[in-house]
């Protein structure tokens, strides 16, 4: 009997763009395909550590993961992070050809990350059908299809025309300013490169993404309309989301502490802070935080860690130094802090959390979507201001902190938002909202709703390669 065929999934760096392969990983298993994850070890930032990758695996035993070793692209002054990521899975190109030669015949075919277009070059080589895996926004993606036609009819860059409100199909207008900040300089090598990137994903023969159909309708129709460049046509979009992290990422045995604190506190009583894999605050931004916090008097789980200009970013944070004096003692009783990391699905999951303070990467999003929390929008980095837009305007699930585009969110700002989502009548009219869509989602992945047939949809097409 001939071997079973693997489907090779390919992120780019970052755990924002891992951790959902991983989910999608599980949907093909389930199925009963074969599949491997192939994940690149690079020496440089942003690359998930192969002890991380050794976790993750041991905690999903099914699953089979592949490190390919790649050298630096011996770069880093990079304007912006995106840039960097491209290059170093441009810098993959020959492992992940080595890695394919040594698997062909029994590969089925590769699902790329959005920063892997280039593999497609490798692909075709190697005659395998190539898919994308969208790990954002379906709304994003609308867009994105939509730049190179759109770009020549605005009269400058979107950093010209900050407070201009953007229209695209399917999508709520957004204020230029809003946009990526990988978009804002469309004469800039990184729009160009984005751009170059998105429109080769019209090479593959679908995008999968992390979305479903009720949450982003409107821009799945205006995909559906084919809305991308003028004599090209836009693949399949299959939305087979959302795919989150489950609520027990760990044994009972490995329970964080922040979890056996959240058992002590009441029901929808703890406002939890967590801003990404990367999101960071100078110290004075912090201290205003602290002292919002403070003052809100409400309880909270707060995720710190150190500013930009710390020296060594994983360093565990002197928070005595960093927090206001005293603050740690005085909000002993209702709040905790955590170093650096918590198991932020299995936090949102939990009864005692009322609302989540995040800086909109879209795994975040789906999370807190997934958990039925409120949130305080608080964007920092890439698309993330489009994803707030796209939580406040289009799905009303979140309320978006003021202040983030000048020098400090002021304390009485966090204050203020953190009352709002935890004891006003506009915080509850949130939540009823979002667990409204959180009901959305558990339904779109049972047999026969949208993203289970989108799925299936896309394994039909899968199959048509083999004959
Ligand atoms: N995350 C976590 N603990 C943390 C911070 C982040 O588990 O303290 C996880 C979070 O649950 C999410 C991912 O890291 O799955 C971050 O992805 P997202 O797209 O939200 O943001 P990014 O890090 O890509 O900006």
């Amino acid at each position: 009997m001939a071997a079973q065929k693997s489907v090779i999934l390919y992120p780019s760096l970052g755990v924002g763009h891992l951790n959902p392969m991983v989910e999608l990983a599980k949907l093909f298993l389930r199925r009963g395909l074969a599949v491997v994850i192939a994940v690149v070890d690079s020496p440089d930032k942003d690359s998930v550590s192969a002890d991380a990758i050794a976790r993750l695996a041991a905690a999903n035993p099914d699953i089979a993961f592949r490190l390919l070793p790649v050298p630096s692209c011996g770069r880093e002054d990079y304007p912006h992070a995106v840039m960097r990521i491209m290059d170093v899975m441009r810098v993959a190109n020959p492992a992940l050809r080595e890695f394919l030669m040594g698997a062909l015949p029994d590969v089925e075919a590769l699902v790329l990350d959005m920063f892997c277009a280039d593999a497609l070059d490798v692909a075709a080589e190697l005659g395998i059908p190539s898919y994308f895996f969208f790990a954002s926004a379906l709304s994003y993606l609308a867009i994105m299809l939509r730049l190179p036609e759109y770009y020549p009819t605005v009269p400058s860059s979107f950093k010209d025309m900050p407070e201009t409100a953007l229209h695209f199909p399917g999508v709520p207008p957004i204020r230029a300013l809003d946009m990526a900040a990988t978009l804002q300089d469309r004469d800039s090598d990184m729009a160009k490169a984005r751009l170059a990137q998105c429109t080769r994903m019209l090479e593959a023969r679908g995008i999968l993404v992390n979305s479903f159909d009720w949450l982003e309708s409107r821009a799945l129709e205006a995909l559906r309309c084919g809305l991308c460049t003028p004599g090209r046509s836009t693949p399949p979009v299959h939305c087979i989301g959302p795919l989150v992290l489950p609520g027990n990422t760990g044994g009972i045995s490995e329970r964080h502490a922040c979890l056996e604190w959240l058992d002590t506190q009441p029901d929808r009583s703890v406002v939890f802070l967590s801003f990404g894999s990367l999101g960071r605050f100078s110290t004075a931004q912090l201290r205003e935080m602290a002292r919002g916090l403070e003052n809100s008097g409400q309880r909270f789980l707060w995720v710190v860690r150190n500013p930009p200009e710390h020296q060594s970013n994983s360093a565990e944070p002197d928070l005595g130094s960093l927090l206001p004096e005293d603050f740690l003692e005085r909000t002993r009783e209702r709040g905790f802090v955590v170093k650096n990391w918590a198991p932020q699905s299995e936090v949102l999951r939990h009864p005692s959390i009322g609302g989540f303070a995040t800086h909109c990467g879209w795994n975040s999003a789906l999370e807190g979507i997934a958990s039925g929390v409120p949130m305080i929008c608080w964007p920092l980095y890439a698309e993330q201001r489009m994803n707030k837009v796209l939580m406040v305007e289009e799905m009303k699930v979140g309320v978006a902190m003021e202040g983030y585009e000048e020098e400090l969110v002021k304390a009485e700002e966090v204050e203020t938002k953190v009352r709002l989502v935890m004891a006003s009548d506009e915080g509850e009219e949130l939540r009823q909202r979002v667990m409204v869509a959180k009901e959305m989602a558990v339904d779109a992945l049972k047999t026969g709703a949208s993203s289970d047939v989108a799925f299936d949809e896309f394994l039909t097409d899968l199959q048509k390669n083999r004959t």
